[in-house]
């Protein structure tokens, strides 16, 4: 008779609000793959740490050496939450797209990159120049795996990098990362894996998966917004300019001449110049320190969850899951984000009925990957350009799952009980 593994509870999970009837319900947020909510224990950590907020690195005083020390040991929670090796910088960012775009600032000239096409922008965009390979992304896995090979064989001599995603997040379906890896060693190449959607679902080895990058971002992490970390081989950052010049980055400056000679860090230090986000990156630390505990009761959390929302959704008329490869059967092969078209529906305006008639949160577009999104759509055959993600995490219950459901089913029956316009490119009631 023991009890079921807790999921760690989170900030507003007892909201309730209004509807356009005047009632006031228990908000249902199904929008965890855009921003997840803050754990409590980390509201409770930052709590704790406010009153000694202070400048990190610099100063003297009690609260600075405080900040410095939280400041620092959340580097080290987070190597040990992506299990990194020795070798591996940990540089704390806003977030993935900004630990891309260092990444990207860092690579030796000449520097081939292989990447899919149907990356999230903040994967696709920050490379740049002739050497950049954007590839389509096969039916099947393993397809996946020979299409890579088949790129790296092709790039000129020099450095090459390949890029990929961890777990989609349109469609929630979880890369072969490992079989990447092997296939970029094979070629000489370096993975960089964007981990802003597998990190908040699965425990994550980059020494195990053997890639050399890794970016994530704190707030779908269960963590506030505003930090997040690029993971990796030290020689490339250490040896890049510094992403923004200032202090921090700078070890010592003096005159020579008309010029400055600048000897700047080579630390992580170097490419995190200007008063760091102390709290942030504290908050984020406590969230992957909680996490890492919990990933028993993460995964049974969401095992369930997800199954009953995609049997529910089944059940929705003119329904269609967008699905990037045909291979995915097991739970395994995808985290608990689901994208769907309704045949004659407009997803904005399906998202808009279900936040002012049932207090339900989801996302409607193309969710910064166009390339994924719209090509899907164009395999499922209904004409539209858009998509609804319901996606669900540590705050999502079973009621969450159900309410969706009945309500999807209710507005596409006929059951709006509201009219809507568009405004501003937004369905409004
Ligand atoms: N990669 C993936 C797969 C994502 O889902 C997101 C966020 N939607 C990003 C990168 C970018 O994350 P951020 O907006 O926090 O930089």
């Amino acid at each position: 008779n023991a009890a079921p593994p807790q999921v760690p509870a989170v900030v507003g999970a007892g909201l309730r609000v209004p509807l356009v009837t005047g009632e006031r319900v228990g908000y249902a947020n199904l929008d965890h793959a855009a921003s997840a909510p803050c754990l409590e224990v980390v509201r409770d950590a930052v709590d704790e740490l406010l009153p000694w907020y202070a400048s990190v690195h610099r100063g003297a005083g009690f609260a600075s050496q405080v900040c410095t020390r939280v400041y620092e040991r959340a580097r080290e929670t987070l190597r040990g939450f992506v299990d990194a090796r020795a070798r591996d910088a940990v540089v704390f960012t806003r977030n993935t797209t900004d630990a891309f775009n260092l990444l990207a600032r860092s690579l030796p000239k000449g520097t081939s990159v292989v990447v899919f096409d149907t990356e999230h922008h903040a994967a696709l965009l920050p490379w740049r120049g002739p050497r950049v390979h954007r590839i389509s992304t096969p039916a099947t896995r393993a397809a996946a795996v020979s299409a890579v090979d088949a790129a790296l064989a092709a790039c000129q001599e020099g450095p090459r990098l390949l890029v990929v995603t961890g777990a989609s997040n349109v469609t929630g379906e979880v890369f072969p990362v490992a079989e990447l890896a092997a296939v970029a060693r094979r070629h000489g190449a370096r993975i960089a894996l964007d981990a802003a959607q597998l990190a908040p679902h699965r425990r994550i080895s980059m020494r195990e998966l053997d890639v050399d990058y890794l970016a994530l971002s704190g707030h779908k992490l269960y963590a506030p917004f505003g930090a997040g970390a690029l993971v990796g081989r030290a020689d490339w950052l250490r040896a890049a300019p510094p992403y923004l010049a200032g202090g921090g980055a700078s070890k010592a400056v003096e005159r020579q001449g008309a010029e400055l000679g600048v000897v700047w860090n080579s630390g992580p230090q170097r490419h995190e110049a200007g008063s760091p986000n102390t709290v942030g990156v504290y908050a984020l630390g406590v969230a992957c320190a909680e996490l890492a505990q919990r990933w028993d009761a993460v995964a049974e959390h969401e095992r369930r969850l997800h199954a009953r929302l995609r049997r529910g959704l089944a059940t929705v008329p003119g329904s269609t899951e967008l699905r990037l490869f045909t291979d995915t059967v097991a739970p395994a092969d995808q985290v608990g984000t689901v994208s769907l078209v309704v045949d004659g529906f407009e997803p904005g305006w399906l998202a808009a009925a279900l936040s002012a008639e049932h207090g339900i949160g989801v996302r409607d577009g193309a969710f910064c990957a166009h390339l994924a999104t719209r090509g899907l759509i164009a395999r499922t055959g209904v004409p539209a350009r858009q998509a609804l993600r319901v996606s669900l995490g540590l705050g999502t219950t079973v009621d969450h799952v159900d309410r969706l459901t009945r309500a999807l089913r209710g507005l596409v029956t006929g059951g709006a009980r509201w009219s809507y316009a568009q405004q501003d490119g937004r369905w409004v009631p």
